[in-house]
């Protein structure tokens, strides 16, 4: 808590030196997970769940004028798809009073308006009768509703017009909050694939990228709240925790033989431009343990480093000499996806996975598309993923054939929601979410849900 509140406190103070916040309120995309007992007898659940329930953090947010706007049966519920629809109806009703959208993840942003496109008649019924919709069970989320919304067909006739009047959306979220200032929420890493329909969505509203941390314990603040999201970088609190580097380039010629891990630097040894995996010690009681993700140095802030997020360490697509991490994965999907914007079109989530069930094994891609796409445009753009990863082994490997052909497999339309939906059922929070980039031949749940949906299949033929 105290950490939380303490980075929580350090990047408000940076953020609101730029961009203050009126008297107001959040509306906070935020839920609670199923809690459990261990053995012995402890509370267990994810982190944003703990944080969420304190009075503590309560009060802070109070006091940074970021306030969520619905009341915690909603944000506790024990379905998330009703809780987020009240939240989006909290925030209506207490539209002029909202000065920041925040999810923990910029997933659960454009989770939200994706939905609010489908609810938003009903969402301006419920105000214009002052009736919860029956899609509401819950008894307490329906008592704690109860008190808040009241009949208002003026704002329910506002809200009809102003939706009515824009043009696929564009803009959705200052016209609906007209006093909100920015958004906020981690949209680096493995979140950088929703800024654009996040961009979308918000119109001229600024992105602001929130810190850097993990269940394990925080890292550094967004100090910089005015560059844009794709250059995020995070200033280490040097007195959050105590952090060890490990270089990722093999220094000197005897290790890069012997493979031998370079040894740890420590927090002011690191170098601009070099690339290292955090260990951590901390009050948590972990004990230099490996993050698993990458960083870049970018600069420094006053002595501490500026870190860029880089990838999540663990290769995520590679069947021989082909090394490719999520960023790699990431970067061909764009380039790909430019091709489907030329028809107004957008992957709306996609993820991979190694098939070895083939000789010789190859990469697949699933992807969601948001409409119709024509055959010759999907082939164009398996190719284009296949041309796209450009790692010296796998482009190699392709010309002898020792990886065949990328195949692209088209998924139907909410099969992403299906495995949202899967990992909610194992207990996981939809606040800390993040689609898997990879599904490795274990997950066999989540490998059938996708190899149930599949539309249809296109095989690269980027390589002759
Ligand atoms: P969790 O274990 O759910 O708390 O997620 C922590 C992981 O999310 C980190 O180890 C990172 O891989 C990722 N993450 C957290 N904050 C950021 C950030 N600001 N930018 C990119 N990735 C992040």
């Amino acid at each position: 808590m105290e950490t939380t509140l303490q980075i929580f406190r350090t990047s408000y103070a940076f953020r609101n030196r730029e961009f203050p916040i009126g008297k107001g309120k959040a509306l906070q995309f935020i839920y609670g997970s199923k809690q459990s007992k261990t053995k012995g007898g402890l509370n267990a659940g994810t982190a944003t769940t703990n944080v969420y329930r304190s009075s503590t953090f309560k009060a802070e947010m109070k006091a940074m004028q970021s306030q969520c706007c619905s009341p915690d049966e909603v944000i506790f519920g024990p379905d998330f798809h009703q809780s987020l629809y009240c939240h989006l109806l909290c925030g209506l009703i207490f539209r002029e009073e909202i000065q920041l959208v925040f999810s923990t993840f910029a997933h659960s942003l454009v989770h939200a308006f994706r939905t609010f496109e489908l609810v938003w008649e009903e969402l301006c019924d419920d105000i214009r009768e002052g009736v919860l919709s029956s899609r509401i069970t819950v008894p307490s989320i329906r008592a704690a509703m109860s008190k808040i919304l009241k009949p208002n067909p003026e704002l329910a006739d506002l809200i009809h017009k102003k939706c009515s009047g824009l043009s696929n959306w564009y803009g959705l979220i200052p016209e609906l909050f007209p006093n909100a200032k920015y958004l906020s929420g981690i949209m680096t890493g493995s979140m950088e694939h929703y800024l654009k329909k996040l961009r979308h969505y918000a119109g001229d509203l600024p992105l602001m990228s929130a810190d850097y941390g993990s269940s394990e314990g925080w890292i550094g603040a967004n100090v910089n709240p005015s560059l844009p999201p794709e250059l995020a970088t995070f200033a280490v609190l040097p007195n959050i925790g105590y952090f060890e580097f490990i270089p990722q380039r093999l220094g000197n010629l005897e290790s890069q033989v012997l493979c031998i891990e370079p040894k740890p630097v420590g927090l002011t040894e690191v170098k601009v431009g070099e690339e290292y995996e955090i260990i951590v010690t901390n009050v948590a009681g972990l004990y230099r343990y490996r993050l698993g993700d990458v960083v870049k140095v970018m600069g420094f802030h006053n002595s501490t480093p500026e870190l860029k997020f880089i990838c999540r360490r663990n290769l995520l697509l590679t069947i021989n000499i082909d090394k490719n991490t999520e960023k790699d994965l990431q970067l061909s999907v764009d380039e790909a996806a430019q091709l489907l914007a030329e028809e107004k079109q957008e992957v709306v989530d996609f993820t991979s996975h190694v098939d070895l069930s083939t000789d010789p094994g190859h990469y697949v891609i699933f992807w969601e598309v948001s409409g119709e796409v024509n055959d010759e445009v999907l082939k164009e753009c398996c190719n284009c993923l296949d041309r796209s990863f450009v790692d010296a082994g796998y482009v190699s490997a392709r010309k002898v054939n020792a990886i065949g052909p990328l195949e692209l497999r088209v998924v139907l339309k909410g099969t992403f929601q299906q495995i949202l939906d899967h990992y909610l059922g194992l207990g996981a929070a939809l606040s800390q979410f993040k689609t898997p980039r990879c599904v490795g031949p274990t997950n066999k749940t989540v490998l059938q849900i996708l190899c149930n949906n599949i539309g249809k299949s296109y095989f690269s033929t980027a390589y002759g």
